[in-house]
């Protein structure tokens, strides 16, 4: 269950002076979504809920809302990040409802296995708990590291899963609170420092260390499959939040003067699919670093994302995670 303050937004959209808008929602917030155009249209606005599935707010509906005619642009389920918007946009976190001491109580002992000093993160749904679950450890005689993060983030402590950066504290290991397994991955390979993930509403407790090798194996092969590969397609998205043709355009440059063959191509949603006709033997992703490392099993051909290319080329020699900085 997720709390989303609807006479807040009603609120918001009434100074704007909104006679249409445009929800866009995740998968997991459907429900809401639906509950919360009911209640716009009750109140005199009218909603239309954007049928595409959404995973960020890299990716937000702004131009089909302009598209629709609409006034306003309403994005679920995740926090707000810097974008050049074609109308305006409410980004509108929802903030879980579990509460996470009871699953911290339960895994101090695993917690204790971090070291006494330790990073806190989570995800925007848990964010409004991270007081309370610092107090918590700190009362338990842990010592709390919050990283700021950069500006791609909104509070201190949050992680995303293409920026870590609020876990790179001067800690002996990081703390995770949330469900699911990419960001707490993310955090370990982003981080390579002991990494425990707490769950609030299983109440488990998982290391993620080993997974993050695991993945680290799994890339290096995908690296060691392009290393006799000429040519290229260098992948960019036009979603806004992942739009990197500065970073593109570098691999591109590094690939060519590596005596590569390398091509520039720019798609919404990235797929495999999609790509099959090109010729190119191997293909750089600089979009969601998600898409190479959690699809990779439906990729024919070597997908890569930037600095694995480094490691291909000779360019760095250790591992590291495609990260989006802001
Ligand atoms: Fe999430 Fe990927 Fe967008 Fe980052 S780029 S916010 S990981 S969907």
């Amino acid at each position: 269950m997720h709390e989303i303050d609807e006479r807040e937004i009603l609120k918001v959209l009434g100074e704007l002076k909104a006679k249409r808008v445009l929800i866009q929602t995740p998968e997991g917030l459907k429900h809401e979504a639906q509950f919360l155009a009911d209640f716009l249209e009750e109140n005199g606005i009218e909603a239309i809920i954007s049928g595409d599935i959404n995973y960020g707010a890299c990716d937000p509906a702004d131009r089909e809302a302009k598209a629709l005619g609409c006034d306003a642009l309403i994005h679920l389920g995740h926090s707000y990040m810097k974008l050049n918007l074609e109308v305006p946009t409410l980004f509108v976190p929802a903030f879980a409802k579990v509460d996470v001491l009871p699953a911290l109580e339960k895994n101090l002992d695993e917690i204790k296995k971090l070291g006494r000093k330790i990073a806190l993160v989570t995800t925007a749904q848990h964010i409004h708990q991270l007081e309370r679950a610092r107090e918590f450890l700190e009362n338990g005689g842990f010592e709390v590291l919050v990283g700021d993060g950069d500006g791609r983030v909104s509070w201190r402590g949050q992680v995303i899963g293409c920026n870590f950066t609020a876990a790179k504290v001067d800690a002996d290991g990081v703390l995770f609170i949330g469900a699911g397994y990419f960001h707490p991955v993310g955090v370990a390979l982003a981080v390579r420092k002991p990494t425990l993930a707490v769950n609030p509403y299983s109440r488990d407790a998982i290391w993620m260390n080993e997974e993050a090798e695991w993945i680290i194996r799994k890339r290096w092969a995908q690296i060691a499959k392009a290393y006799d590969v000429e040519k290229f397609g260098v992948v960019v998205s036009t979603k806004k939040g992942q739009l990197r043709l500065g970073e593109a355009r570098r691999i591109i440059k590094l690939l060519r003067e590596h005596g590569k063959y390398a091509r520039l191509i720019a798609m919404n949603h990235i797929s495999y699919p999609a790509l099959e006709g090109f010729d190119f033997d191997a293909y750089v992703v600089v979009a969601c670093p998600r898409v190479p490392i959690d699809d990779v099993e439906n990729w024919r051909k070597p997908v890569l994302t930037p600095p694995e290319v480094e490691l291909l080329l000779g360019l760095r020699e250790d591992y590291e995670f495609d990260e989006i900085f802001g």
